[in-house]
């Protein structure tokens, strides 16, 4: 499985060899099925201030700041950046929205996935450009015994968050591995192009309505369809990557 992916990872990241250690989770979208509440609550949000934005434009946009989305919404509606005032009502809007939409639930084979890493002695680090307060209390709910602050690299960890690297960069700090030892598993355009850029073997799960050739466009190593055929074929993947 990966043959030629892995190989095309080896001369992309100039190292010789890969050897899994580590697995770096993205959140939204590969962990949660959260994807859809937050596409509804810009959608909502950027309406209520005569902005425009498709459902389309907020998978995009996952994982960039709120500001820097709402700013990028703006330039092309008003021709101008939002002012901070307006940043931060259309912010305060998408939260309003986000929190009465129904509670996201975990992304279907995610529990099975984080099981089968942990018993396989595989280190779990999460990288999530989130910073809800409540994050590591719903993780342990659903995922027990995963999650720890020590795995875990959140909004309030990073200075530039994704696309920028740090995320994984910190995550592959946090899990004491190199970057030949681990593996990004992302959803999001921007989410893989930091990975890629961390140098990392970076896999898209393409959980949502993009087209495939937007994930493999920001230089994905991998991509597939679901969590659940990365849970299918868990053992198979770990393998090749020994
Ligand atoms: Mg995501």
């Amino acid at each position: 499985m990966f043959d030629t992916e892995k190989q095309n990872y080896l001369s992309r990241s100039g190292f010789s060899s890969i050897s899994l250690k580590a697995m770096l989770f993205d959140m939204d979208g590969v962990l949660f099925d959260s994807m859809p509440n937050h596409a509804t609550s810009w959608i909502g949000a950027t309406a209520a201030y005569g902005l425009s934005m498709t459902r389309e434009e907020a998978y995009m946009n996952e994982g960039r700041t709120g500001a820097s989305t709402i700013n990028e919404i703006a330039l092309r509606t008003w021709g101008r950046e939002a002012s901070e005032q307006e940043i931060k009502q259309i912010y305060s809007k998408k939260t309003e929205i986000f929190n009465q939409c129904p509670v996201a639930m975990p992304m279907e084979g995610a529990w099975e996935i984080l099981q089968k890493a942990k018993a396989a002695g595989i280190r779990i680090v999460l990288a999530t450009g989130s910073g809800q307060k409540t994050l590591l209390e719903r993780l342990n709910r659903h995922f027990p015994g995963i999650f720890t602050p020590e795995n875990m690299v959140t909004a309030y960890d990073v200075k530039f968050g994704k696309p920028n690297p740090e995320p994984y960069l910190i995550a592959l700090r946090k899990a004491g591995v190199s970057a030949n030892e681990a593996v990004v598993v992302e959803n999001a355009p921007l989410g893989v192009r930091a990975g890629v850029a961390a140098n990392v073997f970076t896999l898209a799960v393409n959980t949502g309505p993009l087209a495939d050739a937007v994930l493999l466009a920001e230089g994905a190593d991998a991509l597939l369809p679901s969590m659940t055929s990365l849970d299918e074929s868990f053992y198979d993947f770990v393998e090749s990557f020994r």
